[in-house]
């Protein structure tokens, strides 16, 4: 099967759980990742959820609230994007592709984070990641160390699948689901 067939197929499946199981669910996760958090602040990114993806809102309340860092990803063209500061949900703003991102002009460089917390439409054992078919996060992980940002994949466990990644394909260290932490 293409990775493409298996992406609609799996975005399919992730429209199917209910609002209220994908609320849930998703509060399961972002009460994993809270609980990871160090007691050094950290430089975090992450993203605002689209459609039925893993929202992440009770994190990034902990996030901004603390003195860590919470960065979002702004599309720029239809290759890149940049990773923009928000320290406030005043901050949001409706950006390209119906994706929220901030209005904050300042922004990190991808390799200056600590954490990259990237949604899927899913993932295998091995840490393999589909996107959305843009290939926006393998572009701009390309040129970052293997080491940083320490990439988190976030997936209801839903998601799981087993599929050939292509050369581009940037993996994840980590991947959670609201049933486990996956290690790559
Ligand atoms: P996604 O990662 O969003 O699931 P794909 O991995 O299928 O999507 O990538 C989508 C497109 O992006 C592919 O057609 C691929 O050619 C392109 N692409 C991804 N990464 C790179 C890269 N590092 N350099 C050039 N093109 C890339
Ligand atoms: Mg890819």
């Amino acid at each position: 099967m293409s990775k493409n067939t298996l992406r609609s197929q799996l975005i399919e499946k992730r429209n199917g759980l209910s609002v209220a199981a994908r609320k849930a669910l998703s509060d399961d996760i972002s009460n994993r990742l809270i609980e990871l958090l160090p007691n050094h602040s950290l430089r975090i990114g992450s993203y605002i959820a689209l459609g039925s993806e893993v929202d992440l809102t009770p994190l990034h309340a902990k996030i901004m609230a603390s003195s860590n860092r919470l960065y979002i990803p702004r599309i720029l063209s239809k290759t890149t994007m940049e990773m923009a500061a928000l320290d406030t949900v005043e901050q949001l703003t409706q950006g390209t592709y119906g994706i929220q991102t901030s209005t904050q002009d300042e922004t990190i460089a991808m390799r200056a984070l600590d954490w990259l917390i990237i949604p899927c439409s899913g993932f295998d054992r091995r840490g393999y990641r589909l996107g959305m078919g843009g290939g926006y996060y393998d572009r701009a992980l390309e040129n970052c160390p293997p080491e940083t940002p320490v990439r988190i994949g976030v997936a209801f466990a839903t998601q799981e699948s087993e599929f050939e990644p292509d050369p581009w394909d940037q993996s994840f260290d980590w991947i959670i689901t609201e049933n486990e932490f996956i290690r790559r």
